[in-house]
């Protein structure tokens, strides 16, 4: 499998004036793809390096989609310490802007991970597939996106494919996603019949052929009020109604504003075939558009420091034992502000602690190559020596805090068990360590004497990473219990309003590893429950660690 990547743009000078940083912010963009596993992402993501002119690269995106396997193949980890946990990010370039693409793991490998990456993206795509609308894994992400801000652009993809009709799609994202979306071409025809889309910007047709699926070749492009004297070989009838869709869309008048996709009012929608690559080169155009630059939407606990003043960056995921070659641990850090330079002396905001980063890289798959800079936008790994959890800030100058990342609602539970009690030591260590890294989250029953650590995760393979750790790098083996639990809510009260609350019968209400309270729940019936009952409480889903 060849990862070689394409290089970073050659513009990055070594001079480390403030203008400097501020072009190349400027020519980043950021993004994340979500959805639900078969829409096409991987196949999207291909044909994006294949206009990036990454094709090497994009042969890596093939091997992680062999890789990739079910949750039980994953305790193989001697075969599976590949791509398909661990890769981050995907560089290409287009129109003379770099695109960094955050990879969120597929349908197998859902965790926190997968959520937490879209904390370091300033923008995300979402992927439907025509005939299956919005499915599960697409919502809960999309709602992650929404609780965040993050703008969401929409692909709908495999319209070469008789489907849902697009009006339809449309409906779906509006009523589910209460966000206005505003098509941005219109498919002509779907299934055998496809022929092409229509560009609502300027009414041309982009016409479809088969035959560039995998080429970058523009498509033809013709007037839709010629479209029926130079292509006669499209029925009538289609181009009729295709014509009467485009005007009822028009009618229904949302036009898109920039403002409202970046508070995340309005979505653009894109119709494309990623298989056929086609309308993937319009959808590129319209993403480079929209997509906000770095450093316009980062919160920051204090003041915000200029995109192009001194260095920071914070840590969004911490892997482990990334490859066998190299038995250690990466941070993956987002640059914030200023400029990335190998060997430059940072503070790690939470301790104050400085540290020199020596080890930098840009990793793709198990190949990692040295990275001497790096821009807003950027996403680099850094070896970490244990010093760094996930959250942190690392900055150069000034102190600053860039806003914690948020904890998510688990939606699995369970007791671990330390199997062998000679190695009870080397067990609890191995948890406290795992826990503080931010692998996995911790309740305990708020009232119980003997407090029960309940381990609590977003995927179940979140469980299986903590254990065949604590196997392999703690030598402590463990067994596992699941609890009945599916979700957690968060909440602040007063004692008298905690002394007041009216819990459903098989809730618990318990603490986190940080100490907030929350109540762990079986079920959405018993969340409906624990609203109704204590209508002056706010139960979060998601909350900001601190
Ligand atoms: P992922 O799981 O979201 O990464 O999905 P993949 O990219 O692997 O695609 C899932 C399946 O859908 C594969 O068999 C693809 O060949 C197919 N596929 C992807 N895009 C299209 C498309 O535009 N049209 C058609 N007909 N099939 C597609």
């Amino acid at each position: 499998m060849s990862t070689s990547p394409t290089r970073p743009a050659a513009a990055a000078k070594s001079s480390h004036g403030g203008s400097d940083v501020e072009s190349q912010r400027m020519r980043r963009r950021t993004f994340a793809i979500i959805s639900h596993p078969d829409a096409g992402k991987t196949t999207l993501t291909e044909k994006l390096l294949l206009f990036g002119n990454s094709i090497e690269t994009a042969g890596a995106v093939r091997g992680r989609k062999s890789e990739r396997g079910a949750t039980s193949d994953w305790m193989d980890l001697e075969k599976q310490r590949g791509i398909s946990v661990s890769s981050t990010a995907l560089t290409f370039e287009f129109a003379g802007f770099q695109v960094n693409l955050l990879d969120t793991p597929g349908h197998h490998d859902f965790s926190e991970d997968t959520y937490r990456t879209l904390m370091a993206a300033d923008a995300a795509v979402m992927v439907i597939d025509l005939a299956k609308g919005i499915e599960s894994q697409t919502e809960k992400l999309f709602r992650v996106c929404a609780l965040r801000k993050i703008p969401v652009l929409t692909f709908v993809n495999k319209v070469d494919r008789r489907g849902r009709s697009p009006l339809e799609i449309l409906d779906e994202i509006e009523r589910k996603f209460s966000i206005e979306p505003v098509p941005q071409n219109w498919p002509l025809g779907s299934g055998e019949d496809f022929r092409g889309f229509v560009d609502l910007q300027d009414d041309s047709v982009h016409l479809f052929d088969e035959r560039n699926s995998s080429r970058r070749i523009s498509p033809k492009v013709v007037q839709w009020s010629d479209l029926e004297s130079i292509e006669p070989s499209i029925a009538s009838d289609l181009i009729e109604a295709t014509g009467e869709e485009v005007d009822l869309v028009r009618m229904a008048g949302a036009t898109l504003e920039r403002e409202r996709f970046l508070d995340g009012s309005q979505t653009p929608v894109f119709f494309g075939s990623a298989l056929t690559n086609f309308g993937i080169e319009h959808f590129l155009h319209g993403f480079l558009k929209l997509c906000p630059p770095p450093g316009t939407r980062q919160q920051v606990e204090g003041s915000l420091p200029e995109a192009s003043s001194s260095f920071s960056g914070f840590i969004f995921k911490i892997q482990a034992n990334l490859d066998p070659r190299h038995r250690d641990r990466v941070a993956f850090l987002r640059v914030c502000s200023g400029m990335f330079q190998r060997d430059m002396e940072v503070t790690i905001a939470r301790s104050m602690k400085k540290i020199r980063l020596a080890r930098a890289f840009r990793i793709f798959g198990q190949d990692r190559q040295t990275l001497d800079e790096a821009y807003p936008g950027d996403i680099i790994g850094l070896v970490c020596p244990g010093e760094f959890r996930l959250g942190d800030t690392l900055c150069q100058d000034e102190i600053i805090h860039h806003e914690g990342l948020p904890q998510f609602s688990p939606e699995f539970f369970a007791v671990l068990g330390c199997a062998d009690t000679s190695r009870r030591k080397q067990f609890d260590r191995g948890l406290t360590q795992l826990v503080e890294e931010g692998a996995i989250q911790v309740f305990h029953d708020a009232h119980a004497k003997q407090r029960e650590m309940m381990l609590a995760a977003v995927g179940e393979l979140q469980f299986d990473v903590v254990r065949y750790r604590l196997e392999s790098e703690y030598n402590a083996p463990t067994t596992l219990s699941w609890r009945p639990y599916k979700m957690v809510r968060w909440f602040n009260a007063t004692a008298e309003q905690k002394a007041k609350l009216r819990l459903p019968f098989s809730s618990k209400l318990a603490l986190d590893q940080f100490g907030q309270d929350a109540i762990l729940l079986q079920s959405k019936w018993d969340e409906s429950v624990l609203h109704r009952e204590n209508p002056d409480i706010r139960f979060e889903e998601m909350r900001v660690a601190s």
